[in-house]
């Protein structure tokens, strides 16, 4: 069974609601992506039910992280509600980071309902669950305690004011709390009250967590290892829950990191990320989800934007086999989950992503290659839809040769023969080779072995006959796989290449 259906068997009799969150603060990665794919396919397998995405919007601008200029300086410790956006375009910085990932959410057709924090905290929805944390501040402290081994002071208070003096959270000092006011003095010297009915302030992250499962009454989150790990925020927060808040705990799900290749966890205050828009840019919708999908949440997932990507994509349509040609179940489930729109109802005619990108480097219109794609047999029949998505992919080969493939992949091939000298044994491999294409078929396979063939029967060194090749065509050194590279081309444009190099 998937894991999204064990999951789902969980939930399922309740109408589930099942939360997952997202810190503002920066530009949303790949990473953030899996929290929110991961409650999603819950949903999608459950049936029915609804998702939240939590914005910590209250938050507190931590530090001047690389993507900021200085002039942000005087904004660490505020609200990030409270920041102007960085391209003065959007009503606040929370806002600026989200349009994007909201867009981003749109096109992999995830539904959902956005909760920001801080208008939470304004409407008063979290008043009745912090009056409660507030009164049982011993208790709750103790909760801390237990599972952290951390000590708090006797006059420690659960709740971090928004100093009205200088704007800034988690500087003051609570003195006290008189329903609804907490006291405070900030670092600042400034005195006042916040109001626990507003926006005035909120509870710290330990407690928060906790209130937001009971006001929006949360059956199941997945979280980041992070928070599961022995004395982290769900310990403390399930106790929090059933004891103080008198409701039941939500239903965990723990999910691992995204590792980039060589790189480590992505995170976007290391700038080591991709993001998520880029990431559609580069696979399409589908395989973005395809991708988190997959991998059981508590595994980690390895990802390599450059030649992994060929690897991904060729899993993509493996899937996709499976699905249509009654293969594996859980890998038919997967392709089913990955879906944006309806699943096709055929088994789509593909070009492989591999294959695409040699094409889209040798031709540059959709129609020629679609032709080359039917000539070589990689398709069997014009299809409106098929085209379609094939288009998609091509774009897709386009971005990803720009922005994140390794140069060994790109080439450029020369319309014109390309100014080179070859040698008397390279020539006379070119007029074997010219031979022998009279008896073979032009395919991939039988292409790449004759070329080996005739270098044996000249007796060249075999990497030189290869070499030939990329010479001629494309005037470098190296290049593509050549059996595929030339069963791409047009075979009438090879044969005369080789005939005016051999006739010099
Ligand atoms: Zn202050």
């Amino acid at each position: 069974m998937h894991w999204a259906d064990v999951e789902a068997e969980n939930i399922k009799a309740r109408t589930p609601h099942v939360a997952t969150g997202v810190a503002p603060s920066g530009p949303i990665h790949l990473g953030g992506l899996r929290e929110l794919l991961t409650g999603e396919a819950i949903i999608r397998a459950a049936g029915h039910g609804k998702l939240f995405l939590i914005v910590d919007s209250i938050d507190p601008l931590r530090k001047l992280y690389p993507f900021l200029d200085e002039s942000y300086e005087e904004y660490i410790g505020k609200p990030l509600s409270d920041i102007p956006c960085p391209c003065r375009d959007h009503a606040d910085y929370t806002e600026h980071y989200m349009e994007r990932f909201l867009d981003t959410l749109q096109e992999l057709k995830v539904d959902l309902s956005i909760k920001y924090a801080h208008e939470m905290y304004a409407e008063g929805r979290y008043k009745e669950a912090t009056r409660k944390i507030l009164d049982n501040r011993e208790k709750v402290s103790d909760i801390i305690e237990k599972h952290t081994g951390r000590e708090l002071k006797d006059d420690w208070y659960p709740y971090n004011p928004i100093c009205s003096g200088c704007g800034k959270i988690g500087r003051a000092k609570v003195t006290g709390f008189q329903d609804p006011y907490v006291l405070y003095i900030c670092d600042c010297g400034h005195e006042g009250k916040a109001d626990i009915g507003t926006d005035d302030g909120k509870l710290p992250w330990r407690c928060d967590w906790p209130a937001r499962w009971s006001i929006l009454g949360v059956d199941c989150e997945p979280f980041g290892k992070d928070h599961a790990a022995s004395g982290g925020s769900w310990d403390t927060g399930k106790e929090i829950i059933e004891d103080i808040l008198e409701t039941d705990a939500p239903h965990p799900v723990v999910y691992e990191w995204i590792h980039l290749k060589g790189q480590g966890p992505m995170s976007s205050s290391s700038g080591v990320a991709i993001t998520a828009e880029d990431m559609i840019d580069m696979v399409g919708p589908e395989v973005v989800r395809f991708l988190i999908l997959k991998s059981k949440p508590n595994t980690q997932i390895d990802f390599d934007p450059g030649l992994g990507i060929l690897d991904l994509m060729d899993e993509y349509d493996d899937h996709e086999k499976d699905y249509f040609e009654d293969g594996d179940e859980d890998k038919a489930r997967t392709y089913e989950l990955s879906q944006v729109d309806s699943v096709p109802e055929k088994k789509p005619q593909r070009i492989p992503y591999r294959h695409l990108v040699n094409l889209v480097q040798i031709y540059d219109d959709n129609e020629r290659i679609w032709k080359v794609a039917k000539d070589t047999g990689q398709i069997d029949e014009d299809d409106e839809k098929d085209f379609h998505r094939f288009e998609k992919r091509a774009e897709n080969v386009k971005f990803w040769l720009e922005k994140f493939a390794p140069a060994m992949v790109k080439f450029s091939l020369k319309e014109e023969l390309p100014d080179v000298k070859l040698q008397e044994d390279e020539k006379d491999f070119l007029r074997s080779y010219s031979e022998s294409l009279e008896e073979i078929r032009w395919s991939a396979e039988e292409l790449h072995r004759s070329v080996h063939d005739c270098a044996e029967k000249i007796g060249l060194n075999k990497g030189k006959a290869f070499r030939t090749f990329y010479k001629i065509l494309l005037g470098e050194n190296k290049g593509p796989r050549l059996g595929r590279f030339l069963s791409q081309l047009d075979e009438n444009f090879v044969k005369e290449r080789i005939s005016e190099v051999i006739e010099n």
